[in-house]
């Protein structure tokens, strides 16, 4: 038996999909902990996790920073909106140093949503692959088929974590900046 028999090396997407989880486990918002690689002829080109900006507190010193929103489907939730997604922050990441991502395929924790999903199109991806489903995917589907890009989801399911955005919001004001 030869050793290459014997240790069986992962693909390349098998590679990329399994690092995903080792940069979401860098996330400060325990309400959505994903990560993001963005891979460009088998090089990753950026990375980025749900986080605040350099310099700004996370989550997981500050607490959540809570805003309701009005979703879709009428009902009022409370988001945390002090990190930047995954994705975006990839972007960000990209744009500091001045790398280009025109063509690139990017391995996500779980879809990504409409704004992420915008964002992806406008600079230039080929290619989405997502470990997960996400609750809210619908227009991201839609708009990634509209502009020709695949989205390949690997484990197909819904994306679950422990302080999901599922809860109402709080009348008369949710709770702020405190720890959950
Ligand atoms: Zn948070
Ligand atoms: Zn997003």
């Amino acid at each position: 038996m030869s050793l290459e028999a014997e240790t069986k090396r992962p693909s390349w997407d098998e590679y990329f999909v399994g690092l995903v989880s080792a940069v979401a486990a860098r996330a400060t918002c325990d309400r959505g902990r994903s990560g993001c690689l963005i891979v460009r002829d088998r090089r990753i080109i950026c990375t980025g996790y749900v986080g605040a900006p350099p310099g700004f507190a996370h989550c997981d010193e500050a607490g959540h920073l809570w805003r309701n929103v009005l979703e879709d489907s009428g009902a009022i939730r409370a988001h945390c909106v002090r990190t930047i997604h995954a994705e975006q922050n990839a972007l960000a990441q990209a744009a500091r140093y001045g790398l280009a991502l025109e063509g690139t395929t990017v391995y996500c924790s779980m879809e990504p949503c409409t704004t992420c999903a915008m964002l992806l199109v406008s600079v230039g991806v080929a290619r989405v692959v997502a470990l997960r489903r996400y609750h809210a995917a619908e227009p991201t589907r839609t708009l990634l088929r509209e502009a020709g890009i695949p989205l390949e989801i690997v484990f197909d399911e819904e994306a679950s974590y422990p302080h999901q955005a599922t809860e109402p919001a709080r009348a008369p004001s949710p709770p702020t900046n405190q720890r959950p």
